[in-house]
């Protein structure tokens, strides 16, 4: 990397701002409090803002390129959802304001909540989780608490699809209950013989994701909600991939109990780094009353005669708890709240129809180029291998290294497990078609490039600040520090 360090920039007595001369008479700072080893930087506005710009264009993102990551639905954050997010009146906002001074935001979170009911077709939502994996942690509390409400204390087990993302047995297993893995058919469809082997009364409920980590829909979903339902288990669909089924299909509708929704994957609002995210979770009517709280509810009696209905905060009968402090990520929520409402209905459904004609795009146009293990109609993402049987020295990992030098981020490596080499690939809808032909034909091109100059492959990338990185060796000999740190104490 070539950028300096912050400190390494300026020189002695620069500085950014010029200070207007005092209008009262000068003191100096009493000696006990005086510091003179203070060790910041000197530099002029313009320093700093190239300093940050140039920092900021180091890494790939989503304002400067292509950003194909499967499963993680790395779509175009639109810039009206951040002024939207800005407005002093919601940005500013206390979480322990009376709600009466806060009627405003209630109002934007109860709006929320009813639409993401109405897209999933749910009989409640809470916006609590801050992600899709605490959603699905929300999810399993739940379904557990039912089951000890109704006394059925034998059902210890979550029964996950093999294709499924790592965080469905992770929350499982946070939550203390058992990972029963069910396998995939030849078709990349959930094995209907395994599961129904598998469902007894000692089920609390199966974790499905629709259309599935391979971009496949279930086409035998309905049958396996009613496999499950009939040995008294409940269905958890992960909605990290809803995006494909937006307005087209509401998962309440098929059966599923209850469902989180990735905010920042669906409704387009910022991944950040690692966070700040938001998962609320859907239910169906037999588990409203265990839904994490506070949710927002119209007060009663308050809307007549032309009134506008007043908000407030309730606690569900007999809620799990609360996830999180205060009300959800409230800042990601205005941001889904704009994309919903700028959007509509219409908009919303369009949104998965184009997310879905991309993915098939992008297949139809790789297929003779790439293997697609599981090759039919996709959804909005789908899986190659990234390997051929004439380049026996290339891997996945060298196709997606290669592809940054194409000024593209590479898909997602190596999931899901069941294929190999897997290279797992999202365009979204808000590509346009020149840039997803940009993409076959840096993929073609890499593809010729694996037979006639592998090693291009294998020592890619080279065009970005860091170059292939020797990944163990890096965590074994961490270097956090640029230079030496003069005062260690
Ligand atoms: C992203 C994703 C999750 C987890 O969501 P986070 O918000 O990253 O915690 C779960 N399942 C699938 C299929 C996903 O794509």
């Amino acid at each position: 990397m070539t950028e300096p360090l912050i400190y390494d920039l300026g020189s002695p007595g620069r500085a950014g701002i010029k200070m207007p001369d005092p209008d009262v008479p000068l003191a100096d700072l009493p000696a006990d409090l005086a510091r003179d080893d203070l060790d910041l930087p000197e530099v002029s506005e313009v320093d700093v803002v190239r300093h940050y710009t140039r920092l900021s264009i180091l890494n790939h993102s989503i304002d400067k390129g292509f950003y194909p990551l499967g499963s993680c639905t790395m779509k175009y954050n639109p810039r009206l959802n951040e002024d939207m997010a800005r407005l002093p009146g919601l940005a500013a906002v206390h979480p322990y304001q009376d709600p009466e001074t806060a009627q405003g935001a209630l109002e934007l979170m109860y709006e929320t909540q009813e639409w993401l009911k109405e897209i999933g077709g749910f009989a409640g939502v809470s916006l609590q989780p801050s992600a899709g994996a605490q959603g699905e942690f929300t999810g399993i509390l739940i379904m557990r608490a039912y089951h000890r409400d109704r006394g059925d204390t034998r059902r210890t087990r979550i029964l996950i699809p093999d294709s499924a993302h790592g965080t469905n047995p992770a929350s499982t297993t946070m939550s203390g209950l058992e990972v029963i893995e069910i396998p995939s058919d030849a078709r990349g469809n959930v094995d209907l013989e395994s599961l129904r082997a598998h469902c007894d009364d000692t089920v609390v409920g199966l974790m499905i994701t629709n259309p599935n980590t391979l971009g496949l829909f279930e086409d035998q979903i309905v049958p396996i909600i009613e496999l499950v339902h009939n040995c008294g288990g409940l269905v958890y669909g992960d909605g990290a991939n809803l995006n494909a089924l937006m307005g087209i299909v509401r998962p309440g509708d098929l059966g599923f109990d209850v469902m989180h929704y990735n905010l920042h994957k669906t409704f387009s609002t910022p991944h950040g780094g690692g966070g700040p995210g938001s998962g609320p979770v859907g239910v169906a009517e037999h588990l409203a009353p265990y839904l994490p709280g506070p949710l927002v509810d119209i007060v009663e009696g308050a809307e007549s005669e032309g009134e506008m209905p007043r908000y407030q905060l309730v606690m569900p009968a007999r809620s799990i708890g609360r996830m999180k402090a205060f009300y959800g990520n409230f800042g990601v929520i205005v941001r889904a709240y704009t994309y919903m409402m700028v959007n509509g209905s219409d908009g919303l459904r369009r949104v998965s129809e184009m997310a879905v004609l991309n993915a098939n795009y992008l297949r139809a146009r790789l297929r003779n180029t790439y293997h697609v293990p599981y090759d039919r109609v996709n959804m909005h993402e789908f899986v190659i291998e990234g390997r051929f049987a004439d380049a026996p020295g290339i891997h996945a990992l060298d196709i997606s290294k290669r592809l940054m030098d194409y000024g593209m981020h590479p898909p997602t490596n190596y999931f899901p497990l069941i294929v190999h080499e897997a290279l797992m690939i999202e365009p979204t809808e808000t590509e346009s078609k020149e840039s997803l032909d940009a993409f076959c034909n840096a993929m073609v091109s890499i593809a010729r490039e694996a037979r006639e100059q592998p090693e291009l492959l294998r020592d890619a990338p080279h065009s970005t600040p860091v170059g292939r990185l020797d990944e163990v060796r890096a965590a074994r000999q961490l270097s956090l520090c640029c230079r030496p740190i003069a005062n260690p104490d």
